[in-house]
């Protein structure tokens, strides 16, 4: 059973909600009744972009070769 994440737009009230591939998405928001939108985050990464995102990307200087 997948886990979707959500996120009141109003409250910004965060939830899980446990759903099979065939339910409907949640719209409501379970606190204020507001407008959820569903969250797609890789688990165990929450916050992304905000600092945590640091990829190896930076190109590496070129080394001389030493085997002379
Ligand atoms: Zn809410």
């Amino acid at each position: 059973m997948p886990t979707y994440q959500y996120q009141c737009s109003a409250c910004e009230h965060a939830f899980e909600a446990f759903q099979s591939f065939s339910d409907e998405p949640l719209t409501s928001c379970p606190e204020c009744k507001g407008e959820v939108k569903k969250v797609y985050s890789a688990v165990g990464v929450v916050f992304k972009g905000s600092g945590f995102y640091k990829t190896d990307s930076a190109p590496k200087p070129a080394t001389p070769s030493k085997s002379e």
